[in-house]
């Protein structure tokens, strides 16, 4: 059997890792990174670039350059969040037949799942250069809060990039395995996990090789990319006042001036103040005009204040729904590179009042818990149990359009629920049932993952037939449901097809056109 490799698909970079012996390693890209950008870009002469190749044309390329594609995976391309990145992004997102978000470059539609796919294969690649071998088992995490339809986009993209994928692992409760394992004492951490795009908030109780997550929260479309862009506002606000220039709207102005405050901001990490000079940034009649503006480190942390407090929310009903206070967390893991900012650090040890630990790698802790899942799944014997939840309730729309919650949120899974099922009238040989996931109270207001028709009820008076309908989450955190007349014991099939994800043909089909493109060294 090959061997299992861990892939942290991030938002902003991705990792993966691989158990070499005893223990695991972060494997480097040929180009000696440890994490390669999650950038996919068609160059102008047509070329298909992955990583550091993307990241580094990305600015006289920015329409043809997709970067944080992870934000967009499973959304409706009507939503709220697609919407906010079809405002900030240079390269085109348009609708795909399913209402899915795609993103359009060098004219040429590709689906989330594809774009997923295609930094997943430059992952497979990495490590088998590095080991010299083919790999096709993978452990792919997720944010924790990812819901059914994104879970089964990713894992999508997971065989459409070649991968057999064993688990859909959330990123935190990797990060905790990560921490945890060989670790004799019992405790309750906190993970704490911003990265570029999302924010998880986990607690997980570690003791006699058991990983029990208590709970979980987050925020799927809150991270590091929303500190860059009021970074990026307050230096084009700054910029039109001193020039009386707007930028808002020169593409590869914007581009520039994205990369330029990311660096500003990670160098405030370790500096109290930092210059963002960009020469040449615009022009006009009077010529050439550079941006050159000085940014400390308190306008930073003002500017993005309100954005940390709102990840306190998230731990605040991670704790409630835990049942648990402060007191009761032993320590604190921080995770994701947003976590090197020290105001993200203040704020977090505050809370808890206690000393967050920063002793595990923050960017590569995440594939490190995929790759020892991965063992621990393919292992004869094994001495860890890993025991997850699900992020969101799971239920049905009601008529009159609420959302009855049939699974909780924070149950540990797998978890099976069934619900019996009757007619409104008489002679009636169908029902409609529409899934959701969400915590609104309103049907409308959470996620519809799919809806189906139950044929064939045999003719009755209205509330006699019994027809029991099971819904299931799998330890990938992925729904399915079934249905049973309680009379016939006759099973019906129900298909629930979550937006944007893909039949088996659909992903041979892409699996093969993307393998055909061979993909340029990572230099
Ligand atoms: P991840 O998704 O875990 O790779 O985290 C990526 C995010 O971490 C990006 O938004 C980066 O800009 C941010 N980041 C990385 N290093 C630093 C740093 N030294 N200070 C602040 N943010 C950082």
């Amino acid at each position: 059997m090959s061997r299992v490799i861990g892939i942290d698909l991030g938002t902003t970079n991705s990792c993966v890792a691989v158990i070499d012996g005893s223990k695991p390693i972060v494997i480097p890209n040929p180009g000696g990174y440890k994490t390669t950008p999650s950038m996919f870009a068609i160059s102008q002469d047509g070329k298909r670039l992955v990583g550091h190749l993307a990241k580094r044309q990305a600015i006289t390329n920015a329409t043809n350059t997709v970067f944080a594609s992870k934000r967009l995976i499973g959304r409706r391309f009507d939503s709220e969040e697609v919407s906010r990145a079809v405002d900030l992004c240079p390269y085109s997102i348009v609708c795909g037949e399913n209402d899915d978000a795609r993103v359009e470059i060098a004219g040429k539609t590709f689906t989330c799942p594809e774009i997923a796919a295609i930094l997943l294969r430059d992952m497979k690649h990495v490590a088998e250069e590095y080991l010299g071998e083919i790999v096709e088992d993978a452990v792919i995490t997720v944010p924790a809060h990812f819901n059914d339809t994104q879970r089964q986009c990713t894992k999508d993209a997971g065989k459409i990039a070649g991968l057999n994928v064993l688990r859909i692992l959330n990123e935190p409760t990797a990060a905790a395995l990560a921490y945890g394992i060989g670790r004799e004492v019992e405790e309750k951490i906190v993970v704490y996990d911003l990265g570029g795009g999302t924010f998880d908030i986990s607690i997980v109780e570690l003791g006699d090789g058991v990983v029990e997550v208590l709970a979980t929260n987050g925020n799927t479309f809150l991270g590091g990319e929303d500190f860059d862009l009021r970074l990026v506002d307050h230096l084009l606000k700054e910029f039109e006042a001193q020039e009386g220039l707007e930028l808002r709207h020169d593409a590869m102005a914007l581009q520039r001036l994205k990369d330029a405050a990311e660096k500003a901001k990670c160098d405030l990490s370790a500096m109290q103040t930092t210059e963002v000079n960009l020469p040449f940034i615009a022009n006009d009649a009077s010529g050439p005009r550079h941006l050159n503006l000085s940014v400390d480190r308190d306008t930073l942390e003002g500017l993005v204040r309100d954005v940390i407090d709102e990840t306190l929310y998230c731990v605040k009903q991670c704790l409630n729904d835990a049942q648990l206070g402060i007191e009761d967390v032993d320590h604190v893991v921080l995770v994701g590179g947003q976590t090197r900012m020290p105001l993200v650090q203040k704020v977090v040890s505050d809370y808890f009042r206690k000393r967050s630990h920063r002793g595990v790698s923050p960017d590569e802790v995440v594939a490190v818990g995929a790759c020892i899942q991965g063992s621990v799944l393919t292992a004869d014997e094994t001495d860890v149990l890993l025991l997850d939840v699900t992020p969101l309730s799971l239920g049905i729309a009601t008529f009159d359009g609420h959302f009855a919650a049939l699974i909780a949120r924070n149950s540990t899974v797998p978890v099976m629920k069934s619900h019996v099922f009757t007619t409104t009238r008489d002679e009636q040989s169908a029902v409609k049932i529409r899934v959701m996931q969400g915590e609104s109270t309103l049907a409308a207001d959470n996620d519809l993952l799919g809806e189906f028709i139950l044929n064939n009820i045999p003719p009755a008076r209205k509330g006699e037939p019994e027809i029991e309908v099971a819904f299931d989450i799998d330890a990938n955190g992925i729904v399915s449901v079934s249905a049973r007349d309680l009379a016939t014991q006759s099973e019906q099939s129900i298909t629930v097809s979550a937006r944007g994800t893909l039949c088996d043909e659909e992903i041979d089909m892409l699996s093969r056109e993307h393998a055909a493109f061979e993909l340029p060294e990572e230099k």
